[in-house]
């Protein structure tokens, strides 16, 4: 038996979330500049080595995995990877693969996604007014991901709408989005906007929209519990009593969570990093490339999470950025 990866705060790492580009089909104002300059393809990990690595990181004890990028659907022959790595969850190794994706190309791969043995997607969708989502994602177009969303519902996925607050700009289509995700039977997360990388000319500080504020405005109409359960990440769940519907906020900003993390994020240049709020990284590409046998590999996964740090130092307290970080979301995938 291998020993399952603990880290120096005694939680277990049982869950992955893998980049698989930096690239992307959109360019959401809080995420990337207009002019990104995006990596040169040979310092991507190729699609099997991709496959080496999430495979090592289940034999370590990874039971969850998450697709992420930038884009995951844009990374050209992703599908592949999909197809491949379901070996793994037909062992029963792997309990769960799911993917974030901003669902532009959802239309074509949901049913292929499904076969793959995904069954829950995350789609972010920030506003339902068609001419605030090509505002706010400068290059995406509401009615493709609407039509992605109805592809993944109709191929038997389970859809999660992760909607970015964002102050001034979808506060006042609170209801409305929650309305939509309850008749369309879609679960819905808010998350508050965090200070990763340079966004260009956009304000941070401007666009932060405090989810104890959004809280306050949903208590304005329902009635809300706050439920216990907890999936080992930042969201915390609310119950609108009259509805019944379930709502997660993801505040990393303002509630501290840390305490319960059982995941680490790893690029798609083979960076791992234990914290997404932290700049503490390790590099697994040299390890993985260094060598066929897989003993390398394991060993750097191993000292990368005997690093992990105990949290995050996020604070827009006092108007300041606090613990602002210099990559993007996109690269170190959200
Ligand atoms: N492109 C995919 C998508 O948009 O879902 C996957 C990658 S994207 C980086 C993952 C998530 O991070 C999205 O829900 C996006 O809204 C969120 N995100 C990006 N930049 C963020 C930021 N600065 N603060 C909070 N969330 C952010
Ligand atoms: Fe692309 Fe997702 Fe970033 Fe938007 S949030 S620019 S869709 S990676």
């Amino acid at each position: 038996m291998t020993a399952p990866l603990i880290d120096p705060f005694q939680r277990a790492i049982t869950y992955l979330r893998l980049s698989v580009t930096d690239r992307c089909d959109f360019r959401c104002v809080y995420c990337m500049s207009e002019n990104m300059t995006f990596l040169p393809k040979k310092e991507l990990l190729s699609l099997e080595e991709l496959d080496r690595l999430c495979s090592s990181f289940i034999r370590l004890g990874v039971e969850k995995l998450r697709i992420t990028g930038g884009e995951p659907l844009v990374r050209r022959g992703i599908m592949t990877f999909f197809d491949a790595m379901s070996r793994h969850l037909d062992s029963g190794a792997l309990k769960e693969m799911t993917l974030t994706t901003n669902g532009s190309q959802l239309e074509r791969f949901a049913d292929d996604l499904y076969a793959a043995g995904v069954r829950r997607v995350n789609i972010s969708l920030d506003t339902l007014n068609e001419a605030k989502f090509a505002e706010i994602t400068r290059w995406g177009r509401l009615p493709q991901v609407l039509r992605g969303v109805e592809a993944a519902l109709k191929a038997g996925l389970h859809v999660k709408i992760n909607v970015v607050a964002l102050k001034d700009f979808n506060e006042d289509e609170l209801f409305d989005i929650a309305a939509w995700c309850a008749d369309l039977g879609l679960d819905l997360t808010f998350i508050e906007v965090m200070p990763m990388g340079d966004i260009g000319n956009e304000n941070r500080i401007g666009q932060f929209w405090s989810l104890d504020d959004l809280r306050a405005k949903l208590a304005e109409r329902f009635t809300l519990t706050a439920l216990a359960e907890r999936t080992g990440g930042p969201a915390r769940y609310l119950r609108l009593e009259e509805t019944g519907q379930k709502i997660g906020l993801i505040t990393p900003l303002s509630h501290n969570f840390c305490e319960s993390c059982n995941r680490v994020r790893v690029t798609c240049t083979g960076e791992i990093y234990t914290c997404l709020g932290q700049e503490g990284k390790s590099d697994l590409r040299g390890p993985l490339r260094s060598s066929e046998a897989d003993a390398p590999l394991e060993e750097a996964i191993r000292a990368a999470i005997g690093l992990k740090p105990k949290g995050h130092d996020f604070d827009y307290s006092r108007q300041q950025l606090g613990g602002q970080m210099s990559r993007h979301m996109s690269h170190t995938g959200g």
